[in-house]
């Protein structure tokens, strides 16, 4: 599995309802945690490998070590949100680029796990953030589409790296 890098169209696609569950979902979330934590990451959505679908991955510690946090979750969407903060960010999708990001503090998410089982948990701090974060990337929404304006201009440079590599067909 690779992950494809700002400005690939897919990124923008977003995802789709997952309808089938089982054995071979079950594979396809481990192959994209393996995926992630060798990208070092600690979050990683379905569109960010090229699949059209809503299930997401992730793990705030990043590391294969300490998974007791680690997260499959099949079409998720959030019910409750509360409170703002921000927080720096970055994304598998955008190498090098860090920024910070308004984010709620809490939230309730509704999801499946791999099975299809309904699942409601409350999350907060930095597991939320992550969730947020790779919820977005299932409609299509990138972090860079979230900055301020000072910090819209502080990485336009390195954006205009990315488009360029992508016209190069690297
Ligand atoms: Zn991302």
């Amino acid at each position: 599995m690779q992950v494809v890098h700002y400005p690939n169209p897919v990124l923008r696609g977003g995802g789709k309802p997952v309808e089938s569950f089982g054995k071979e979902l079950e594979t396809l979330a481990a192959d994209m945690l393996a995926t992630m934590y060798e990208s070092s990451g600690v979050g990683l959505a379905a569109p960010q490998v090229g699949l059209a679908m809503n299930l997401l991955v992730l793990n705030p510690t990043g590391e294969t070590t300490d998974r007791t946090d680690e997260l499959v979750l099949v079409n998720p969407r959030i019910l409750e949100r509360k409170k703002i903060e921000y927080g720096q960010e970055g994304c598998l999708s955008f190498p090098g680029i860090y920024a910070e990001v308004e984010r709620h503090k809490q939230i309730v998410v509704a999801y499946q796990d791999v099975t299809g089982k309904a699942i409601e948990r409350k999350l907060g701090d930095f597991l939320a953030r992550i969730v947020q974060h790779e919820l977005d990337h299932l409609n299509g929404v990138l972090f860079v589409d979230r900055l301020s304006p000072a910090d819209r201009l502080r990485v336009r440079t390195s954006l205009e790296r990315l488009e360029e590599r992508w016209r190069a067909g690297a």
